[in-house]
């Protein structure tokens, strides 16, 4: 076959939707999915693309978190059709996770529904000043803990310090010993993205607070790795102990002048390489303790 012909068969394939399946190992997962959370009849977990939020049906209403619809608005629709699907009871709540607007970009269908939006006050604040046109202004806010109750469930919001943001909220349904918690706590994958705007130091003491809570699953904000699978204390753990031994290997570097060209040119961390996210992860995160260690930032 020569190119011409092998492109147009190539282009077949793809439109029949055979493309994925014929070129790679591993077909691609459908762009959005909804799933109960095992061992649960009222947690759900609703992920469109690589993000994804817990939603909570009560006997009094839905509880959604992060409406995810950062360039992808039609994308939020689907989320609010999804819960209808499962239940009858109107949305109440929707909870914002922390400020980034991968995760909380295009909660107007939810607000159309009715919907309160409740986020740290430091969330608040800076989409007040920023004024970011696709993302709902918060009702309400808080600032240390909170519990929500609505019907027959309770659910448990407290901020853990700064981290991967300053406005960074730990959901937990004391009930189903579930945490919902987002980008502080990477389930089996490098840090990247992540780390632009984060406190390094301050982020291990938070993960500290995380496991002294009282838990067993953790539903990240990104499908965890293998699988989707959802996080354990061991995950917080692990993550805790990434951190700080990356922070102590870049130090040394660092202060001995070899920030930003020679460490961000030239140095590797070999232990990770093999897990999901080094590659693209690996200058953010060399980034970010330069700032740090180099900077004092
Ligand atoms: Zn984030």
């Amino acid at each position: 076959m020569g190119w011409k012909s092998s492109v147009i068969a190539a282009a077949a394939l793809v439109t029949s939707g055979l493309g994925v399946a014929a070129s790679a190992q591993q077909p691609a997962p459908p762009p959005f999915a909804t799933t109960r959370v095992e061992g649960t009849d009222n947690v759900y977990i609703f992920r469109a693309g690589g993000h994804q939020s817990m939603f909570v049906v009560t006997s009094s209403g839905v509880i959604a978190t992060d409406p995810i619809g950062y360039g992808r608005p039609q994308m939020v629709q689907t989320y609010v059709d999804e819960i209808k699907k499962v239940t009858s009871q109107p949305i109440k709540y929707v909870i914002y996770s922390h400020h980034h607007f991968d995760h909380i970009a295009g909660g107007k269908p939810f607000k159309d529904a009715g919907a309160t939006f409740l986020a740290h006050q430091r969330a608040k604040d800076r989409l007040l000043q920023i004024n970011d046109p696709n993302t709902v202004i918060p009702d309400e806010t808080m600032r240390g803990k909170k519990t929500l109750t609505l019907g027959d469930t309770a659910l448990e919001l407290t901020y853990v310090g700064l981290n991967h943001s300053d406005s960074s909220l730990v959901m937990r349904l004391p009930r189903e010993r579930i945490i919902f918690a987002v980008d502080f706590i990477p389930v089996g994958s490098f840090p990247g993205l992540a780390m632009i705007d984060s406190y390094p130091l301050e982020w291990e003491d938070s993960l500290k607070k995380v496991m002294a809570m009282d838990w067993d699953r953790l539903i990240p904000g990104h499908p965890g790795q293998p699988n989707g699978r959802l996080g354990t204390k061991d995950d917080v753990q692990a993550f805790l102990a990434l951190l700080q031994d990356v922070s102590a290997t870049i130090k040394p570097e660092a202060q001995a002048g070899g920030c930003w060209a020679k460490v961000e040119k030239e140095m590797k961390l070999p232990r990770y390489e093999k897990m999901p996210g080094y590659e693209v992860g690996l200058p953010y995160v060399l980034r970010r303790y330069c700032g740090l260690w180099g900077r004092g930032t």
